[in-house]
């Protein structure tokens, strides 16, 4: 079976695109997408090795099992190289948008959903 190609957003216009978001809707967005993330492999039995193994040394870090996974850890404390993949997911999932024709606008109050609020709600059902 001969392999497909890849047919992605071409770069320029996913940097073009991400070059009018605004300042800080990427990072916000990492650190969420991040923490989904790490959810989502600790749901699946992976770990960061500090947890379970007792022959964890910070200043050679290193995965030890196959379920060891380096970057569960909080989104502040991720290397660059770690953090540049979540950017890359989410500039082109916002480019993706543009491009099937939507577009993402703040809300026009320049409110923060309430997620404090939104799981009180839900506690009490
Ligand atoms: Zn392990």
């Amino acid at each position: 079976m001969a392999a497909g190609k890849p047919n992605p957003i071409p770069k320029e216009l996913v940097d073009e695109f991400a070059a009018a978001l605004p300042k800080g809707l990427v990072d916000g967005l990492a650190e969420y997408i991040h923490d989904s993330w790490w959810e989502e492999k600790a749901a699946q039995g992976f770990h960061h090795p500090s947890e379970k193994h007792k022959e964890w040394d910070a200043k050679n870090p290193k995965k030890i099992c196959d379920k060891c996974h380096l970057d569960m850890i909080p989104y502040a404390d991720l290397p660059e190289s770690s953090k540049r993949f979540d950017w890359v997911t989410i500039k082109n999932t916002l480019g993706g948008l543009r491009l099937l024709g939507y577009h993402v606008h703040p809300n026009p109050r320049r409110r923060k959903f309430d997620l404090a609020a939104w799981r009180a709600a839900r506690r009490q059902k």
